[in-house]
């Protein structure tokens, strides 16, 4: 099925293709139609589905043919967490794009109310929350919900794990009964089935397999890597690998910058794409990627999100991603329409959990790799790691390893646990804060490539990267 054959109008259509998707997911397919016949839906999916694009077009496709009336919202979103709620209000810009009239606001804690305030006070369409901030604005009488008239709850099972069922029926009580409602869950207990039936009439229900699982045309390895060494290791990875187009994606924008410095000094066809820079030059560098004039873009999981680029040979995770669904998304963007796609990522020896997470989602150990010349330690919660020094074996330093030389090693096969453990466990809770990490150690002067001994450290004691500089100062 295409996206033309949903019904959106062309508006939505032109904003989807430049969003760079090529084809619905099966929750867009199952949803979008019935949504925009105006009947309640039922959908059991999370996130990595394509869910959101699955409540959202239909509401602006409602917005757009329906009259508003004077500075009501006529559609409420409500999410459990404060990230969620941002990161529909950034789909919605993608969604709405050429629907500029559309507007929209963010109710969450966290921040204060002036600007939330003033917003609806101009009025606003859309109103996109989180249950205690909407209540609250509710009750101070800055808003009026009269003209809902389409109402998402998503992540049903997440706002009953953190207590706000009670607080969303009440929001639910507080609006017209006549309405559209869409109620997403990633799994349906029988409370949630309970709450569902006595918020919906009629629904339409859809239910997608959660992406526990990346294409079987991806070929995966994983490599455990001292930090001193990645930057060669990913190298090594690279040159030994037949690599026609690339990502690379890094944790942190800051990262994306740093190694596509390092990468394009060691004379790689490389670009960078990351949250700070503006659109035009991030759509700039996709069609850059996309004609094949850049070879490898080093990017950020916010950046990269959605990305379809036909026939990608490689991904490469330079780190580890917290959070075990990214790394379905990220590999998944190789290995697309049936094509052979291969997908390696590099891990600290401390960031066992977070591989345990993703191999508890996908349900299988991930097989591990050599990289020849570079020593591989073990997955340890130690956290010795991140501190250790360059260990190459000198003897293969000036071969770069070959594809036969990256031999898999026997990997432990994880128990398969059963799905609400797999749910919880691939939502570890984030590792220390971004200052905190080893790599993100402030230097004052030249970043990066600053000779280690003149490296001055703000407070804490200083990175221990001196081999790193020298190799990437002699190498290439
Ligand atoms: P969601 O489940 O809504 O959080 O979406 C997960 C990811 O899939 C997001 O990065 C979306 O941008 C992306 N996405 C949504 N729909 C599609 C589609 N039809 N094709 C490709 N990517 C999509």
């Amino acid at each position: 099925m295409n996206f033309e054959d949903l019904g959106l109008s062309s508006e939505l259509l032109k904003a989807v293709q430049e969003a760079g998707y090529s084809e619905p997911t099966p929750i867009q397919e199952g949803a979008i139609p019935h949504a925009l016949m105006g009947r309640d839906l039922l959908g059991t999916a999370q996130t990595g589905t394509g869910k959101t694009a699955a409540f959202l077009l239909p509401a602006i496709d409602i917005l757009m043919t329906s009259k508003a009336k004077a500075r009501m919202p006529r559609v409420m979103i409500l999410e459990p967490t404060r990230e969620l709620a941002l990161q529909v209000e950034d789909a919605l810009q993608t969604y709405a794009k050429y629907h500029p009239k559309i507007s929209s606001v963010v109710l969450m804690g966290g921040v204060s109310y002036g600007d939330q305030d003033q917003r609806l006070l101009r009025g606003v369409d859309i109103i996109i929350a989180t249950p205690g901030r909407l209540i609250d604005t509710f009750e101070r009488g800055r808003i009026v919900l009269s003209g809902i008239k389409y109402l998402v709850i998503d992540e049903a099972d997440r706002m009953m794990d953190m207590g706000f069922m009670p607080d969303v029926e009440r929001i639910v009580s507080m609006l017209p009964p006549l309405r559209q409602s869409l109620f997403f869950s990633a799994t349906m207990p029988n409370e949630i089935r309970r709450i569902a039936d006595g918020l919906l009439s009629n629904p339409r229900e859809v239910a997608v397999d959660p992406p526990s699982s990346a294409a079987e045309t991806v070929t995966q390895g994983l490599t455990v890597i001292d930090d001193m060494d990645k930057r060669e290791g990913l190298r090594r990875l690279i040159r030994a690998e037949n690599v026609r187009n690339a990502l690379i994606f890094c944790n942190r924008k800051k990262d994306v910058a740093v190694l596509y410095r390092s990468m394009n000094k060691h004379g790689f066809n490389v670009a960078q794409l990351h949250g700070d820079m503006d659109q035009s030059q991030r759509t700039e560098t996709m069609e850059a990627f996309r004609d094949n004039k850049v070879e490898i873009l080093v990017c950020s999981d916010v950046a990269a999100r959605g990305l379809d680029i036909q026939g990608l040979s490689h991904v490469f995770n330079f780190d580890v991603p917290m959070n075990a669904e990214d790394y379905i998304h990220r590999i998944g963007r190789t290995g697309r329409a049936g094509l052979p796609g291969r997908a390696f990522t590099l891990a600290l020896p401390d960031d066992q959990k977070y591989v345990e997470a993703i191999e508890t989602l996908i349900g299988k150990a991930i097989p591990r790799i050599e990289i020849d010349g570079l020593e591989s330690p073990k997955l340890d919660d130690s956290g010795r790691g991140k501190r250790r020094r360059r260990s190459a074996k000198p003897s293969t330093r000036s071969k770069p390893a070959n594809k036969s030389e990256a031999k898999p090693v026997a990997a432990k096969k994880p128990d398969r646990p059963d799905k609400d453990t797999a749910v919880k466990k691939s939502r570890p809770s984030r590792r220390k804060s971004e200052t905190d990490a080893g790599n993100d150690k402030p230097v004052v002067g030249w970043g990066d490539h600053v000779p280690a001994f003149m490296q001055v450290s703000t407070g804490e004691p200083p990175r221990d990267d001196s081999a790193d500089t020298a190799k990437e100062t002699v190498d290439g």
